[in-house]
C-alpha cells in the first residue's frame, strides 16, 4: 500500500518494500495460497534521486505477449535513478503461471482471463486474488498506470493504445494525454460499458474507476520478440515518463493517431477453420467479406462480413476457431 504523503511524497511502499533514494530493489513477491494455487510476480521499484509522481508499468497480464515484458526488463536495466524524479514501479510478468507454460489469454491455474476479472477478489480464485493484489499494491500508490500488451500467440495486430472512459473528466483527460504521448498510430477511446467492446474487468478500467489514469498499449504479437516492436513500446514508455515530469525533456511525437470510438470483436458462430481475408491496419466497409469459415472437411460454411466501417486492429491468425471464438478486432470509424 501507499504509506507516503501522496504525489511527490518522498518514498513509495509497494508490497511492504521501498527503494532507497536514488536506488532500486528487485524482489519476487509470492501471490496466492495453498488453497487457490501459488505463484509469484517479479517486482522492481526504482526510486529517483528527486521527489516526483509514481508511475506503474505492468506487462505479461497475458503471459505470452512478450514485447511488453522485454520492454520492462530493459527499462529496469537502463533507467538511471539519478536522472529520475519520483518512483517507477515495474511488474514485467504479471501472469507468471501463463508465462511459464506459454498459455495464451488465460491463467492455467483457474483458466480465467486476468484482464476480465479486475478489480479482483481477495477471497476468489488464483486469478482474482492476483488481480486484487495488483489493485491494492501496484495501482493504489500510482499516479498513472500503463498496461503493456500485444497480440497473443495466435494474433497479429497493428499497434494501438486503448483508454476506457471512467466518467471522471480529469482522470479521462489525463488518460487520453498518456495515450497521445505513447505515440502509437491508433487510439481507441472506449466509452466504458456503453460501447460494444466487452470492457468488463480490465485493469485499466478498474484503475480509472479508482482515480488512476491508465492506458493499454498494444504492440507486436504471434509470440515474436521483434526489435522494432520493443523499440515502439520503449519509445512510448519513455514519453510517458517525460510527460509525467519524471525524466527531463518533452515527449517526442512521430504519429498523428487515428482515433476509433469503439471496438467490435466479430466472433465465430461455428466450430471450424478460419481464413482471414483482411490484414491488420486495413480499413474495411460494413458488409465487406473479412474472412471465411470452413468445416473440418475443408468445405466453405459461410463468409464473415464486417459489422461496421472500421480499422482492422487485430486478427486471429490461427485457423483453429471454435464457436464464440474471437476472429478479429475492428475499431469503429464514424461515417
Ligand atoms: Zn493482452
Amino acid at each position: 500500500m501507499d504509506n507516503s504523503a501522496g504525489p511527490g511524497g518522498p518514498v513509495k511502499t509497494v508490497f511492504g518494500l521501498s527503494a532507497p533514494l536514488g536506488g532500486k530493489v528487485e524482489r519476487l513477491i509470492p501471490v496466492g495460497s495453498q488453497a487457490v494455487g501459488q505463484s509469484f510476480i517479479p517486482l522492481v521499484i526504482i526510486q529517483g534521486a528527486k521527489p516526483g509522481p509514481t508511475a506503474a508499468f505492468v506487462a505479461g497480464v497475458h503471459g505470452a505477449e512478450y514485447v511488453g515484458i522485454e520492454t520492462l526488463f530493459r527499462l529496469s536495466r537502463d533507467l538511471k535513478p539519478a536522472e529520475l524524479a519520483g518512483t517507477v514501479v515495474l511488474v514485467p510478468i504479471v501472469n507468471m503461471p501463463a508465462f511459464q507454460t506459454r498459455r495464451a489469454f488465460v491463467c492455467p491455474i483457474d483458466e480465467k482471463n486476468l484482464n476480465r476479472v479486475f478489480p479482483g477478489r481477495p477471497d476468489g480464485t488464483f486469478t482474482e486474488v492476483l488481480a486484487a493484489a495488483l489493485m491494492a499494491e501496484v495501482v493504489g500508490p500510482a499516479d498513472c498506470l500503463v498496461d503493456l500488451h500485444g497480440g497473443d500467440l495466435v494474433e497479429d495486430l497493428t499497434p494501438f493504445c486503448l483508454c476506457e472512459e471512467s466518467g471522471q473528466a480529469d482522470v479521462d483527460r489525463r488518460a487520453m494525454d498518456l495515450a497521445r504521448v505513447f505515440d502509437l498510430p491508433v487510439i481507441g477511446l472506449i466509452r466504458g460499458h456503453a460501447g460494444r467492446w466487452n470492457s468488463g474487468g480490465t485493469l485499466v478500467a478498474a484503475a480509472a474507476a479508482g482515480g488512476v489514469p491508465a492506458i493499454i498499449a498494444e504492440v507486436g504479437g504471434q509470440g515474436r520478440l521483434l526489435e522494432e516492436d520493443v523499440e515502439r513500446h520503449r519509445h512510448g514508455v519513455m514519453n510517458v515518463l517525460r510527460q509525467m515530469g519524471m525524466l527531463p525533456g518533452w515527449p517526442t511525437l512521430t504519429t498523428a493517431p487515428v482515433i476509433v470510438s469503439d471496438m467490435i470483436w466479430p466472433q465465430s458462430d461455428v466450430d471450424g477453420v478460419f481464413y482471414p481475408h483482411v490484414k491488420v491496419g486495413e480499413r474495411v466497409r460494413a458488409g465487406t467479406v473479412i474472412g471465411l469459415l470452413h468445416d473440418y472437411f475443408g468445405n466453405l460454411i459461410k463468409p464473415v462480413h464486417a459489422p461496421a466501417n472500421g480499422l482492422v486492429m487485430f486478427v486471429t491468425t490461427s485457423p483453429a476457431v471454435m464457436r464464440h471464438g474471437t476472429l478479429m478486432g475492428i475499431g469503429v470509424l464514424e461515417g
